[in-house]
């Protein structure tokens, strides 16, 4: 008998991921997202979530979920184009678009879905998509499903984009530039008003993913375009609602326009079931939370620069962020995953981020500091690397 069922290319696979060191199994989380949690059973303070509000396991919230399973059910039952475009779907486009200050915003299951649903909808073959050679996987995997002809732009490098700009832009019909927002494995911020101008001279349209930007950056999380007061001048502004709003989900701003076209194109939307109506409640008070006061934003940007200067007054590399996201780069990738180990040892979660998510050599762990932390558990943390630090002759 053949052993094809033995699947010996991907064992053989596994077996290298082991002698790289970067073999792991997944943790698990027992209870809510919080500040603190409980992780493989053990009591560890929780620096790795993109639940930058704290909203995930908030009342508020959990009440509107609550209340749409009431009145909803759990599932919507159908993609939207059929019979599972809920009024609720609607009222909460309408207030994204609302928050976000756009025309229009259109709901998708996830920010991953979003990518891949909107480049190919908004693209065609004749057409030039740019992109940030660091923009996230979902983008990347979005453009790989386009017919349309891909450049890659060195990492926020404007001369770069202009040189591709100048030797392509006359061979193609349209033309899309697409950038994250806030990059999310370094936190730096998108050179947006540089590209947008870039954009405009050379008759380009632009698409920011802000993943990382949502309910962290602009007026009360309203995300890069805001930051930058670029209102009407980015025509795609993707968000999550999975992150910093605390719930699952992810949406694309802009024109009514682009809305009506992705109703009928945005094929995550035409062949996947619509968000749970639980989700969608929750989301709802979310964005109202935010749009009722700056409370929680306040405090999100207060403890992470806390946290950051205390870890570079360690002598830690905390690279160039800009944004809550706080990387601590190791380098090698085996000694970031040993680093990351014996954090959470002496009781700290922070995930280790190696190749192929992050160039080789660079190597980190990515701390994330949320509006859900005190400052005492900041404090403990601090005290953790400290001790972590010192144990592998890092400081
Ligand atoms: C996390 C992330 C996504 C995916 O969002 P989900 O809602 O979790 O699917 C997309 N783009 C960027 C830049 C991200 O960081």
């Amino acid at each position: 008998m053949s052993n094809v069922h033995e699947l010996g290319f991907i064992k053989d696979r596994i077996e290298q991921l082991k002698k790289d060191g970067v073999y792991r199994k997944l943790p698990v989380l027992e209870g809510p997202d919080e500040a603190e949690i409980i992780l493989n059973g053990k009591k560890v303070i929780n620096l790795s979530s993109n639940n930058y509000l704290g909203f995930a396991n908030h009342p508020r919230l959990k009440e509107g979920a609550k209340k749409m399973i009431d009145k909803y059910g759990v599932g919507a039952g159908a993609v939207r184009t059929i019979v599972g475009n809920m009024d609720i779907h609607e009222e909460l486009e309408e207030l994204l678009a609302k928050f976000k200050r756009e025309e229009a915003a259109f709901l998708y299951q996830s920010g991953f879905n979003c990518n891949a649903g909107t480049i190919q909808a908004i693209t065609e073959k004749g057409d030039l998509i740019i992109s940030d050679e660091l923009n996230h996987a979902s983008i990347i995997d979005g453009v790989r499903l386009t017919k349309s002809d891909k450049a890659i732009y060195k990492h926020a490098d404007m001369d770069s984009l202009e040189a591709i700009l100048k030797e392509k832009r006359g061979d193609y019909k349209n033309c899309l530039i697409i950038t994250d927002g806030v990059f999310s494995m370094d936190g730096d911020i998108a050179p947006l008003p540089d590209i947008v101008n870039l954009a405009e001279k050379y008759e380009c349209m632009t698409y920011v993913d802000d993943a990382h930007g949502s309910g962290v950056l602009g007026e009360s999380g309203r995300g890069t375009v805001d930051h930058f007061d670029l209102h009407g001048r980015v025509d795609f502004s993707i968000g999550t609602l999975s992150k910093a709003i605390g719930v699952i989900g992810g949406y694309v701003a802009g024109s009514k326009t682009m809305y009506e076209w992705l109703n009928h194109r945005a094929r995550p939307v035409l062949f996947s079931t619509s968000l749970m109506p639980a989700a969608a409640g929750a989301i709802m008070e979310s964005i109202k939370m935010l749009m009722e006061s700056t409370e929680y934003t306040d405090r999100l940007w207060d403890n992470a620069k806390y946290f950051k200067e205390k870890l570079g007054a360690l002598g830690f590399n905390t690279g160039h962020s800009q944004t809550p996201i706080t990387p601590v780069i190791i380098g090698d990738e085996a000694k970031t995953m040993e680093f990351s180990r014996t954090l959470l040892e002496n009781g700290v979660f922070v995930s280790g981020i190696v190749f192929p998510t992050v160039p080789k050599g660079t190597g980190r762990v990515r701390c994330m500091v949320t509006a859900g932390h005190t400052k005492e558990q900041l404090d403990r943390a601090v005290e953790v690397f400290k001790k972590t630090g010192e144990q592998m002759n890092l400081l």
